[in-house]
């Protein structure tokens, strides 16, 4: 999210000036002042009611929905209810913790790695369970996937 200062240099020529609206901020009338302020109170809200997210369409059945950006994330379609993709940071950095969406719902996550065994939890469908592959080739992340595919369906 930007600050008051660096919002100000993306809102060129707003009506006062042709001047840099930054740098010509303190020479404003009060009321103009007063405006930009609650133009960036608004811009300020909206941003954090709306997160970073991925536009994804799921290739399935043509769903299309938005992802939460995470470092580690996998997400199944909200529809049809297939496993559609992940990013993680393999290669990098760990990929843990990695949370796991049904669209934008957040349904479990993926913690541990290095010394410790990789585990996967799951408030929605009550999982707490150790898992058996590892880093390499993101074996993890498909055992993961098999073992939420069950689920998913199970629910339907
Ligand atoms: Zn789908």
């Amino acid at each position: 999210m930007m600050n008051f200062e660096t919002w100000l240099y993306t809102k060129k020529n707003v009506g006062y000036t042709l001047l840099d609206t930054a740098k010509t901020f303190s020479k404003f009338p009060e009321d103009k002042k007063e405006k930009l302020r609650n133009q960036y109170e608004n811009y300020v809200q909206k941003a954090s009611m709306n997160p970073p997210v991925r536009k994804v369409k799921c290739n399935e059945c043509g769903k299309e929905y938005a992802v939460p950006l995470k470092a580690n994330f996998m997400f199944f379609c909200p529809d049809c209810r297939i496993y559609n993709g992940s990013e993680c940071e393999y290669g990098y950095a760990a990929i843990t913790p990695c949370n796991i969406f049904l669209g934008d719902k957040e349904i479990g996550m993926i913690t541990g790695g290095g010394r410790e065994d990789y585990m996967l939890t799951s408030d929605e469908y009550g999982l707490s369970m150790k898992l058996i592959k590892g880093y390499k080739n993101l074996e993890v992340y498909h055992e993961v996937v098999d073992i939420m595919k069950e689920y998913l369906v199970r629910t339907e």
